[in-house]
């Protein structure tokens, strides 16, 4: 990975050669590129490194880049689907020359089956499916001729003119192309062009009961566009043969596919359909759950769009597929996050510190930076007084050597605030420490500290009074495997039964101001933001990603 990551940084990749190598041979003045989504789910991970790499090259060099939503396939398709991957893109911060639907494109691309029928290059079968599959042969045996296959083009015209018209049941007759049904190509034998479903399409109603397959209208759609570089994944590089021989004999505009590596996430899945499943059967809360490696789940967990182009950019693009770790999103959020985000102190586990010396009744205002990063990042006001909680955790009756947070007669710093002594613990029934008796340095305030005392250990903390309780959502992976897909059964029983676990916090009172815009760093624990699900007495905050830095170590082993 570090390789990549370098060689990404100084040299072009291999898409940006050839556009560059089009554009100093006049090839092209400009290139229009699109990004072409089945809007029959919501967009993920592997779709923002279309969305990145399609629309970057735009960006890089003259042109645009169209949205062309492929909805060809009218059983599967939907207006939400439409909707919320327009909303992911714009968010990713990406504009469109034109919003585009294949669909428009019914008539263009029934005129075009019209002209092959015509020139004798394609021929409606009336075989079954099953027939047609049983005479296509193998990789090594050629297949067999359909008996429709020789039909006269008068005939051909008034068949496919009555497919159209819905005199035929599903599945009767399909458009195919005549080429050769001993080609080497599989793809080339024949391919069916058009089929009869007598469905509903989200956008053009019951006008059609005739379909176009895929490789029928993307090519097709692409050349409507004038597209110059059309770029798809890796599994279509058989296809490239068939979408070369309908522009040939259409004599339309000659767009060229290019193919990239399907990128994967590992711990997670990156198929529509599979994610489908997880929301249908309720794995997850639905499409935005902020485990989903969808775009709108990682928007509601607290990702930035600067952070996921980030890591589109440093992934690259490949010719060979392979599974990217998780773990350089994670930096790539952490990178971000670490610059923005405004820092709060948040409890999780409290136990009550009183501070013996402080006057009862006393309260102050502590000024804050909200981030020590960022220089406009202004401040808050903390407030202090003579009760306050700390973390369960950063108390031992009993410390270790070397152990600098809070223990009898030990003296730690609480964060922007002052220094304070352990003098004496209270107990409950239990045996259970219920109060810490402390004194405080009052010269040693942050910012004016004249004690002259130096301690190691400096606490997170929340004044008792004021503390906010909002419920914390911490995310783990949604699998327990790198590549659940790639397991033996179902995908659904490798999923980690504790992607998500609810704690409570004790909250600073600034954060009853969250919007779900903002980004915070909960001191010592992760970035967080708050959810949708809040409500104004009780917000909740969803953990984006923990502080601890991984991914950074590896990276600089690498380099
Ligand atoms: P899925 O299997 O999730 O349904 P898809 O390829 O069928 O993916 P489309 O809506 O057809 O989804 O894809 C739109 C564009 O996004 C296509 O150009 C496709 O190649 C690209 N794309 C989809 N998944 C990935 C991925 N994992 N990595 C890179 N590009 C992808
Ligand atoms: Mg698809």
């Amino acid at each position: 990975m570090a390789e990549e990551l370098k060689q990404d940084e100084k040299s072009l990749n291999f898409l940006e050669e050839i556009i560059e190598d089009d554009l100093k041979n006049g090839r092209y003045n400009s290139i229009v590129t699109r990004f072409p989504p089945e809007p029959n789910g919501y967009l993920h991970l592997g779709h923002a490194s279309s969305i990145c790499l399609n629309f970057g090259l735009t960006r890089k060099y003259p042109g645009y880049t169209n949205l062309r939503f492929d909805d060809t396939n009218p059983t599967t398709e939907d207006t939400e689907y439409v909707e919320s991957i327009k909303a992911d893109i714009k968010w990713l911060g990406f504009t469109w020359k034109h919003e585009l639907y294949a669909s428009d494109y019914f008539e263009n691309l029934y005129g075009f089956a019209v002209t092959l029928i015509r020139k004798g290059l394609a021929y409606v079968d009336d075989s079954t499916s099953e027939e047609i599959a049983a005479m296509k042969g193998t990789q090594t045996e050629p297949g067999k001729d359909s008996p429709y296959r020789d039909r006269p083009v008068e005939l051909n015209l008034d068949l496919f003119e009555r497919m159209r018209k819905g005199e035929f049941p599903d599945g009767s007759r399909t458009l195919r192309a005549k080429i050769s049904m001993s080609h080497l190509n599989m793809l080339m034998r024949d391919p069916i062009l058009y089929r009869i479903k007598h469905a509903h399409h989200h956008r053009t109603g019951d006008a059609w009961c005739i379909y176009p397959m895929y490789d029928f209208a993307h090519g097709q759609s692409d050349s409507i566009e004038n597209i110059t570089h059309s770029i798809c994944t890796l599994e279509f590089v058989p296809h490239r043969e068939l979408y070369d021989w309908f522009i040939e004999q259409l004599g339309i505009f000659p767009s060229h596919q290019y193919e990239f590596a399907r990128r994967n996430i590992n711990y997670t899945v990156t198929s529509k359909r599979k994610l489908l499943q997880l929301v249908q059967e309720a794995h997850v809360a639905g499409w935005d759950d902020p485990r989903m490696p969808t775009i709108s789940g990682l928007r509601r967990r607290g990702y930035t769009p600067d952070s996921i182009r980030e890591f589109c950019d440093r992934i690259g693009i490949a010719k060979r597929e392979n599974i990217v770790d998780v773990g350089l999103l994670e930096f790539c959020v952490r990178e971000h996050l670490n610059r923005i985000a405004h820092r709060r102190m948040v409890v999780f586990d409290p136990v009550k510190v009183v501070i013996t010396n402080y006057p009862e009744g006393q309260r102050e205002s502590l000024s804050t930076e909200n981030n020590p990063e960022d220089p406009n990042g202004g401040t808050r006001d903390i407030p202090f007084s003579r009760e306050v909680f700390i973390e369960r955790d950063d108390f031992t009756e009993n410390p270790p050597k070397k152990y600098f947070r809070l223990a009898p007669g030990q003296m730690v710093r609480l964060k922007s605030a002052y220094i304070i002594k352990c003098e004496e613990l209270v107990k409950g029934e239990d045996g259970q420490v219920k109060e810490i008796h402390c004194t405080y340095v009052p010269e040693s305030r942050s910012g004016n500290d004249t004690s002259g005392i130096h301690v190691k250990g400096t606490l997170h903390w929340v004044n008792a009074a004021d503390a906010l309780e909002v419920e914390v959502r911490e995310y783990d992976r949604l699998f327990r495997v790198e590549d659940p897909a790639d397991e033996e059964g179902d995908f659904k029983s490798y999923l980690n039964p504790d992607s998500l676990r609810i704690v409570t916090g004790y909250a600073e009172p600034s954060l009853v101001k969250a919007t779900t815009d903002d980004r915070f760093q909960f001191l010592r624990k992760g970035y967080y933001c708050l959810d949708k699900d809040s409500g104004p007495s009780r917000p909740i905050f969803n953990r984006t990603v923990t502080l601890k830095d991984a991914w950074a170590k590896e990276m600089k082993k690498g380099s």
